[in-house]
């Protein structure tokens, strides 16, 4: 159980945490909550709403239509040069764009058509859902293309290993989530990467869960694609528009199987024939979601301004509290760690497993003001987001959960599982 010298130890953490300052710029007026889905939906900061404002009166309000070539029609690559800062990536090789799915769809059809003489995809059983349905509809609508999804869930395998021996000459493309959504677990991008192009494939990682809060060094990876969500460790807001990366090289041999006018050379000419724009604008397909796009450039500016060096090396800290925590009280009242124990093997989340996950996970939320999520079938995520988290509100959590636990608080509310979670 959380003793006094755990506070001691976590004011002791936030009094020489060098990002500590940076929690006043999000909106965090409930002091009894402690929100630790930063993961999921990153908190507001507190410029977002004024730019928003600006872009509805200054822009729409005032300027209408002008507003498009004096304001907007450049911010997709102009958020997209500095996340390429952020992953390691040229500022012309990405721009923002649909979703995170969507993207990937688009440049998994544009991989297959650029290995035709290849049919399957490969990827594992970490990966987000919504990655695998997208993997496999884009095999489904490219002839004779399958997915192979490799099972790494055994503890016991080394995961890169076993997923080269599925590498092979038939092989187009290796599609991986950098950072796993439900365990945290992080795949080694430099090996993986190289071990594909051995075998002459190509490899679309994707870095929701890494960017914001995991460095990647996709140049030093010679990483050719990538895809990644705004919404999570960069607070663009809900529903974000995504990011995409293709590696400068690759833009001219590479088509975007959404054909639109925004992927047209000059989409003001209206020509009749779809002309791919040369450079990332290719991959972009039609009107870009301004009003959703603007609090983007608000998250990543923060980011930038803490600096992905300072961002891991506070997260590793938190989570390794966390799951010094964990050793020294949850793990005697049933919970099993769900994440890596190394911290160098793990994103910015811990995932716990508890057979009445669900249910302790909404107590959390109803009944003692803590935000975590839940994923199917019995993981409780604590995402601990660098810039909004603090090593007491780490703590807090604990402290809130033990005795969710221990007082079987969670048999007070239903089992129902809610629509959202
Ligand atoms: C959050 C997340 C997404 C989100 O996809 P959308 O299409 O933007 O809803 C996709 N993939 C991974 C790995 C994620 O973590």
């Amino acid at each position: 159980m959380s003793s006094r010298t755990d506070f001691e130890r976590a004011a002791a953490l936030d009094a020489v945490d060098p990002l500590a300052r940076f929690r006043e710029r999000f909106v965090c007026d409930q002091p009894e909550l402690i929100y630790l889905d930063g993961n999921s939906l990153g908190m507001l900061p507190k410029g977002s709403r004024d730019w928003l404002l600006s872009e509805i009166d200054d822009g729409w309000g005032a300027r209408l239509v002008r507003a498009w070539p004096e304001r907007w029609i450049e911010l997709p690559f102009r958020i997209g040069s500095k996340v390429a800062e952020l992953i390691g990536a040229e500022p012309e090789e990405v721009g923002l764009c649909d979703s995170t799915t969507v993207n990937l769809f688009k440049l998994t059809v544009a991989a297959l058509r650029a290995r035709p003489d290849r049919t399957r995809i490969v990827t594992d059983d970490s990966n987000f859902p919504s990655d695998l349905y997208a993997l496999l509809s884009a095999a489904r609508t490219t002839s004779g293309c399958e997915l192979r999804v490799v099972e790494t869930s055994s503890p016991d395998v080394d995961v890169s290993k076993h997923i080269e021996t599925f590498l092979d000459d038939g092989t187009a493309l290796l599609a991986l989530s950098h950072t796993a959504f439900k365990s945290g677990r992080i795949h080694d991008m430099r090996r993986l990467t190289d071990s594909a192009h051995r075998v002459g494939a190509l490899t679309l990682w994707d870095l929701s869960h890494s960017v914001g809060a995991v460095p990647t060094d996709l140049a030093g990876c010679d990483a050719d694609l990538a895809v990644g969500c705004t919404y999570k460790y960069l607070h663009g807001g809900p529903g974000a528009p995504a990011f995409l990366f293709v590696r400068k090289d690759l833009h001219a041999s590479l088509l975007n199987p959404i054909w639109g006018w925004f992927g047209d050379r000059d989409p003001f000419e209206f020509g009749l024939e779809y002309r791919p724009a040369p450079g990332i604008r290719r991959f972009t397909v039609g009107t870009p979601p301004i009003l959703s796009m603007v609090p983007v450039e608000v998250g990543v500016d923060l980011v930038l301004e803490a600096g992905m060096g300072a961002i891991r090396n506070k997260s590793i800290l938190l989570t390794s509290f966390l799951v010094e925590l964990w050793e020294n009280g949850l793990v005697g009242l049933g919970v099993r760690l769900g994440s890596p124990r190394l911290a160098s093997e793990r994103g910015s989340h811990v995932a716990f497993s508890h057979p009445e996950g669900l249910r302790i996970c909404k107590a959390l939320i109803e009944l003692e003001n803590v935000v975590p999520d839940f994923r199917f079938p019995d993981n409780v995520r604590f995402g601990l987001s660098p810039l909004a988290t603090s090593f007491q509100d780490v703590l807090e959590g604990v402290v809130r959960l033990e005795r969710v636990i221990s007082g079987r608080a969670y048999e007070r509310v239903s089992s129902l599982r809610p629509k959202v979670t």
